[in-house]
């Protein structure tokens, strides 16, 4: 069986698709290194067609299928253990921009760094960023429903696409690929595929919208008293500049730390240790805001530079440090992008993606810590956040490698998250290592919904099996490290 799926497979896309054994090893396991898996082959299509060619030949015979991208998953979601891996990076064509209708034609195996690159010589940005930016693809991104540092500002992937293709289970080719930002024809079949995690569908292009490139920014690293003076300093900022922050990034102290240890060659943000650090950055297009005053400073830097000093002397701001060339403000992006590096590099610990509204951030952190602290008294709590869109990556350190108690702490991060109005999973997706979360807490008609649009779309349930949605009734996932 095994041996004709793979010689029918080599005929239709030919042999140079196929990937097997030790060459596999790229995609045999996650990037946290939590889940680790053999496959049956990895099949790198060159085109929609070919994607469409092996998803009937694949269904046909009844054999699971997990689509990946770039690999950059922090949710278990491209776990394929005996499944065929569909590889998108071979599909990483920029099909068309069109810098006058304000958009981009992609591949679902563009990386996303190289959308960006493509689009800057217009003056253009396609206004999503986050650490994996060199290695994610948009297949993933979409996928995800990706968040990232500009959530604040553009929103999530969900706000950055007009339109889509995607080859369902079957095969068949779904042509979804709108220009437009005015379409009502019924379901919204393209918000329902992005976020579906290869569910549903594999993702094989999309247009996507592009936004003015700012032509300025002012970035700073910022130490505050609390949340709450994090959070006044982001409204100020947002009211003396209309609304110009792209990004508003908290770092804990224990993140500073680990930063500098990990790193020991960089240059502290402050001579001392703070509690509340924000990276805050601002991004303007209009001349008014972008052109160079007689001192030599950009307007925008001077709002920044007002409000800051405005706030230092209430209080509100304890030091600052305003970057002075694009070094100093990406040695700043560096050390918020290394996040994923800093939170995982040390065992055991669970993960949490929550988001909570932004004035119950710091009830969360206080709660959460608390909560975990009932089961180990010496639980070391690490996180990041997003904090302009209330999303905390949180991750708590145990002192014991015991999978109840594991559970248990995610359990009760959750329990908090949800009694402040907040979600499990804000960005990351749910994967594998949600479905215990998804079997919890999700609404049960909502669950029922799911199912129900999953068998309507894939009756035989070949795509990206056992992710994303918890079969009914079990209750039972035990916590994965
Ligand atoms: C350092 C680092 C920083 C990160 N920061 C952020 C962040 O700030 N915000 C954020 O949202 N995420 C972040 N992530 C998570 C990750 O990068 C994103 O989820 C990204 O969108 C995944 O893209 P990918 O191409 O790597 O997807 P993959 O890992 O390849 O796949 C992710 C999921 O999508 C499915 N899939 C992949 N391609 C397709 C397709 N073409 N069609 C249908 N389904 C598909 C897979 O089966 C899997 O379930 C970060 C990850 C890392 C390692």
């Amino acid at each position: 069986m095994t041996a004709q799926i793979l010689s029918a497979l080599a005929e239709a896309l030919g042999p140079e698709a196929i990937t097997l054994g030790d060459d596999m090893a790229p995609w045999m396991q996650d990037w946290t290194g939590q889940y680790q898996w053999t496959p049956l082959c990895v099949v790198r299509p060159r085109d929609t067609q070919q994607v469409s060619d092996a998803l009937r030949l694949l269904n046909a015979a009844g054999v699971a299928v997990v689509p990946v991208s770039g690999h950059t998953g922090l949710a278990g979601g491209t776990r394929a253990q005996g499944a065929v891996m569909l590889s998108l990076d071979r599909l990483n064509a920029v099909r068309d921009i069109r810098p006058d209708a304000r958009l981009a034609i992609v591949e679902a195996g563009v990386i996303l760094s190289d959308l960006h690159d493509a689009v800057d010589p217009h003056d253009l940005s396609f206004p999503m960023t986050f650490g994996a930016k060199g290695s994610a693809r948009m297949g993933g991104i979409l996928a995800t429903n990706a968040g990232g540092s500009n959530v604040l500002r553009h929103g999530n992937t969900r706000d950055l696409v007009l339109g889509l293709e995607a080859v369902l289970a079957d095969g068949r080719v779904v042509d979804l690929m709108s220009e437009l930002h005015k379409n009502n024809t019924g379901y919204d079949l393209r918000h329902l595929l992005i976020g579906s995690e290869g569910t549903l569908g594999i993702i094989t292009a999309a247009v996507v919208k592009l936004v003015p490139k700012p032509r300025a920014f002012a970035t700073a690293m910022v130490a505050v008293p609390t949340v709450g003076s994090a959070l006044a300093l982001l409204n100020r900022l947002q009211d003396v500049t209309g609304g110009a922050v792209e990004a508003f990034e908290f770092m804990p102290a224990a993140y500073m730390r680990e930063y500098a240890r990990l790193h020991p060659d960089t240059r502290p943000a402050f001579d001392q240790d703070y509690g509340v650090n924000i990276l805050v950055e601002l991004g303007a297009t209009a001349p008014r805001d972008v052109t160079m005053d007689e001192a030599g400073q950009v307007p925008l830097a001077t709002y920044l530079e007002e409000v800051l000093g405005a706030l230092f002397e209430e209080g509100a701001v304890l030091d600052a440090v305003v970057a002075q060339s694009d070094q100093q403000r990406q040695d700043m992006w560096a050390r918020r992008e290394a996040a994923a590096e800093v939170s995982f590099n040390r065992k055991p610990l669970v993960i949490g993606d929550v988001a909570v509204p932004l004035d119950r951030v710091e009830a969360f952190l206080e709660q959460a810590h608390a909560k975990a602290q009932e089961l180990d008294p010496k639980v070391e709590a690490l996180w990041v956040a997003h904090l302009g869109d209330g999303n905390i990556h949180y991750v708590l350190l145990p002192t014991r490698d015991d999978p109840a108690l594991l559970d248990q702490m995610l359990e009760d991060m959750e329990g908090v998250t949800l009694s402040l109005g907040g979600t499990f999973s804000a960005e990351h997706g749910v994967g594998s290592s949600k479905l215990g979360s998804m079997a919890r807490h999700k609404d049960p008609v909502a669950l029922e919904m799911m199912r129900a649009i999953k068998s309507a779309l894939d009756p035989k349930g070949t795509l990206n099996p056992g992710k994303l949605i918890p079969p009914a009734g079990s209750y039972q996932y035990p916590h994965v490290r």
